[in-house]
């Protein structure tokens, strides 16, 4: 009552019967019936209006005004109609007003009341869902989407996933509880746990491999797809590789086709590219996508660009869905969103992680990376029985070489050398630069004497190889200093200071040499268990 009789709604109701007087007035000049017809029609819908909104007592108000004035207008005309017959009129209007605004008023407000109990009964599932959720979390039994420690659930089956998130759904929701229910409530509260679950899982994850399968786990569930496969572009190579390799065997023909890139890219790629939208079968199928080449391939369920801005970071394909409900391709859209983001994390996160291990003028590891990693392979070395070769350089004269050619020069010859020694040495070989002009290089499952001859090849690449600068050709030479894991050093320290010590001796003899430690000699073995390691 207080809202119908509020300031602002009072002052409402006066300017709609100001209005309705001035109208009916200017019919009242007119033929007594043009008069008494068109009040009634003014009445009727501007009644019709306010029952529409619910508004029982504005409809009634206004009902009443309406017969007082209708009254009043045929109470004075002087027309031709007869003073009862002209009352009976208005009165049979006033009724059928009334009789029509009331029913009006009654389904207005029968509807609104269904739409908020829709509401507030959503909102109800949606909070259950949650507290749902934050408990078998906290508790950590419940694999929601996959989410507990279980190695069978780390990789869960969507059968499984969707089983415990389907009781859950059951236990919450009665279908008997309201008609009105029904499965566009599921998908909105599905919808509203799984922006949150998407966002929880993939901003959690900075390392590629488990942030594409959390990507892939998670499509798989949200969507209620048996396959989704996961398509990084390499803007460099311009070509896109599956992020799961081992996961070929699944892989359509078309999409194996790009892996292999025997075949131009699939015309469904292509289209995805350039139009940066999503493609979906039904929308091919229902012929809303023109393009001809598309007619030949068999499509998936969906292929969506991961875009940020206007990048492309990969495509994720959705095949074998259950059904494509109201929310999939919502689903969808939220869900590349979120992948594009996350994937275009991790590689920014990888990015400045290796450029802090990396040294900027070679492009090598540093040195405490190339420790960590030094200790790593002992591990395993020493783990499998394997032998591990350490190989050690110096450049010779190299002040000198500065102090004639400039630092600049230096630079230029530091850059060949780590290309060299990139060149030379097997992929499987990690290598850094130690120092100044210093660079190592670790070759786990290689020997003494083979990294001897490594050594030895890329001594005379250097030295055979002058270094173009500014037209000038510059000559440089290394020292090489080479030892074995187990010969005797056992650990990385040792292992070091042993190639150090071979590197001296190669140093000694008249440089541009390669020098292996030899175990038998004793002195250098007892000089290195003593002397400290040092950089020249
Ligand atoms: P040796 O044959 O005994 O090794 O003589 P060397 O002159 O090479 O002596 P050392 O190894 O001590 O020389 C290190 C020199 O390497 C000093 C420095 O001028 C140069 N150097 C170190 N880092 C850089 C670099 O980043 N750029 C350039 N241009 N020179 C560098
Ligand atoms: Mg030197
Ligand atoms: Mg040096």
């Amino acid at each position: 009552m207080s809202d119908f009789l509020s300031e602002k709604t009072m002052a409402r109701h006066m300017l709609t019967l100001g209005g309705i007087a001035i109208a009916m007035s200017s019919l009242g000049a007119l033929h007594p019936w043009i008069a008494g017809c068109g009040s009634f029609l003014v009445m009727t819908i501007v009644v019709g209006i306010v029952a529409l909104r619910g508004d029982g007592r504005a409809a009634a108000l206004i009902v009443a005004v309406a017969a007082m004035l209708s009254s009043g207008v045929c109470w004075y005309n002087d027309g031709d109609l007869s003073l009862v017959l002209a009352l009976f009129i208005s009165m049979f209007g006033t009724v059928v007003m009334g009789l029509l605004s009331a029913i009006v008023c009654k389904t207005s407000r029968n509807r609104l009341r269904k739409i908020n109990d829709l509401e507030t009964r959503q909102f109800e599932l949606v909070r259950k869902v949650y507290d749902y959720d934050r408990n078998t979390c906290l508790s950590g039994e419940i694999p929601i989407f996959g989410m507990n420690s279980d190695p069978e659930a780390a990789r869960p089956s969507t059968v499984k996933a969707h089983t415990a998130f389907g009781q859950m759904l059951t236990e919450l929701v009665e279908p008997s509880a309201s008609p009105v229910i029904g499965p566009d409530v599921f998908d909105f509260a599905m919808l509203l746990l799984s922006m949150q679950q998407i966002g929880h899982r993939l901003s959690s994850e900075l390392k590629l491999d488990a942030l594409v399968s959390a990507i892939l786990d998670t499509t798989k569930e949200v969507l209620r797809c048996q396959h989704a496969e996961l398509h990084l572009w390499n803007a460099r190579e311009e070509r896109f590789t599956n992020a799961v390799q081992s996961e070929a065997a699944l892989l359509s023909d078309s999409v194996r086709a790009v892996l292999t890139q025997a075949t131009p890219l699939p015309a469904s790629f292509a289209w995805v590219m350039k139009q940066r939208r999503i493609l979906t079968q039904r929308d091919v199928l229902a012929g809303k996508v023109e393009a001809a080449d598309l007619s030949g391939e068999t499509l998936p369920n969906a292929i969506a660009p991961l875009l940020v801005g206007d990048d492309l970071v990969g495509v994720l394909v959705v095949s074998d869905a259950e059904d494509e409900g109201p929310t999939f391709i919502r689903m969808l859209h939220i869900l590349a969103n979120h992948c594009a983001l996350s994937l275009k994390n991790s590689q920014l996160f990888r990015t400045i992680q290796e450029m802090g291990r990396r040294d900027g003028l070679t492009g090598l590891l540093h040195h405490a990376p190339f420790l960590e990693e030094l200790e790593r392979m002992i591990d395993e070395a020493q783990a499998h029985n394997r032998p591990l070769t350490l190989v050690m350089s110096d450049l010779d004269h190299f002040k000198d070489f500065n102090d004639n050619y400039g630092h600049q020069a230096g630079d230029k010859v530091l850059q060949e050398v780590a290309k060299w020694w990139q060149a030379i040495m097997p992929d499987h070989a990690i290598l850094a630069r130690y120092g100044g002009e210093e660079f190592i290089c670790a070759l786990p499952g290689e020997t003494l004497s083979r990294g001897t001859e490594l050594a030895e090849m890329l001594r005379t690449a250097l030295a055979s190889h002058p270094v173009s600068y500014n037209g000038i050709q510059l000559h440089v030479t290394a020292s090489f200093g080479v030892t074995e894991l187990g010969n005797p050093a056992t650990n990385a320290t040792r292992l070091i200071r042993l190639a150090d010590k071979a590197l001296y001796r190669a140093k000694d003899d008249g440089r541009d040499r390669v020098e292996a430690h030899d175990p038998s000699r004793p002195e250098i073995a007892m000089m290195a268990e003593t002397s400290q390691f040092s950089l020249r």
